[in-house]
């Protein structure tokens, strides 16, 4: 595997339609063309800020961890092995998909509320892809200080991973990082870095630039880092939020449809159809009545991998 080396390549946020009954749409980073992961990261959906009635059904999922970040309002999480609980912000809902589970996501009450969230998809290694699927919501992450250089210091929330030596207690499966780092208006930080990680930092409010080179972060876009920096420098021109995704570089070649992480054509259409058939393998989500998001056709040609660039 080539390694990236130290890059700034920005990759802008796309309006992407959810559908279903109440037509939502969301801001997809991950993956993008250029570049299907970030260490174990491969999707990055930004949903609002948006007043809207949220009724995401009952889904499957395979082959990968889902992380839910709430920055506004409240989510309501229910699923194949009985969960039935609120997420507020600056909580973590965390399901591990593995060979199978299904969830629904709803906001509170039948009005109209303001949500926004990040979720975030992990891809799971070959050893643990296909082990028993598992939830944990976590209340109370730790919090990193980063000195400044320049204004106030740094807050950093370690989410998912591990930071400057600071550890979530959520379970991970290879080595990353997913962190909030929030800036007070002036302040400048050198971010620590792993140099062995590739990294990517996604902009969520306020005005930042990257680098020594004051690169601004697209707006809830993503500055893609690369690998080999110890340290990143970022400068707030207002108060700002942005969030900090790395990891040592995934090198399976993933393959990814719908809700599914896989491997393999074959894997693909296996999970799908065993959704169709209310197979035990999912299960049903309590309280839905048999509601649930049908999977949609398949493409009439094979599936094949999203590969990592090769670094030139
Ligand atoms: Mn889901």
């Amino acid at each position: 595997m080539t390694r990236p080396g130290p890059r700034l390549i920005p990759l802008e946020a796309r309006e992407v339609p959810l559908g279903g009954l109440r037509a939502m749409s969301v801001q997809r980073v991950l993956p993008s063309r250029d570049l299907p992961t970030i260490g174990a990261w491969c999707f990055l959906d930004r949903f609002g800020p948006q007043r809207v009635t949220m009724r995401v059904e009952p889904h499957p999922h395979i082959g990968l961890q889902t992380v839910t970040w709430p920055l506004t309002g409240s989510i309501r999480h229910r699923d194949t092995l009985g969960v039935d609980t609120v997420l507020e912000v600056g909580q973590l809902n965390l399901m591990t998909a593995g060979a199978g589970v299904a969830h629904s996501e709803y906001s509170l009450g039948t009005d109209e509320t303001l949500l926004d969230a990040l979720q975030l998809w992990i891809a799971l290694p070959e050893a643990s892809r296909d082990g028993a699927p598992a939830f944990e919501h976590h209340a109370d992450l730790p919090v990193a200080q980063v000195p400044a250089l320049h204004g106030a210091d740094a807050s950093v929330t370690v989410v998912m991973g591990r930071f400057a030596g600071t550890r979530s207690p959520a379970t991970t499966h290879t080595p990353l990082v997913g962190a909030q780092v929030t800036l007070a208006a002036g302040s400048v930080v050198d971010l620590p870095l792993e140099s062995a990680w590739e990294y990517g930092i996604a902009h969520i409010a306020g005005e930042v630039a990257v680098a020594t080179g004051d690169v601004p972060l697209p707006d809830r876009g993503l500055l893609y880092l690369g690998d080999g920096r110890t340290e990143v420098r970022i400068s707030a021109h207002s108060d700002a939020t942005v969030f900090l995704l790395g990891g040592e570089p995934f090198t399976e070649n993933l393959l990814m449809w719908w809700n599914f992480v896989g491997r393999t054509h074959e894997e693909i259409v296996t999970a799908r159809a065993d959704w169709e058939a209310h197979a035990a393998r999912f299960g049903e989500v309590p309280g839905h009545d048999g509601v649930r998001i049908p999977a949609p056709p398949l493409p009439g040609t094979r599936l094949t991998p999203r590969r990592r660039p090769a670094w030139g």
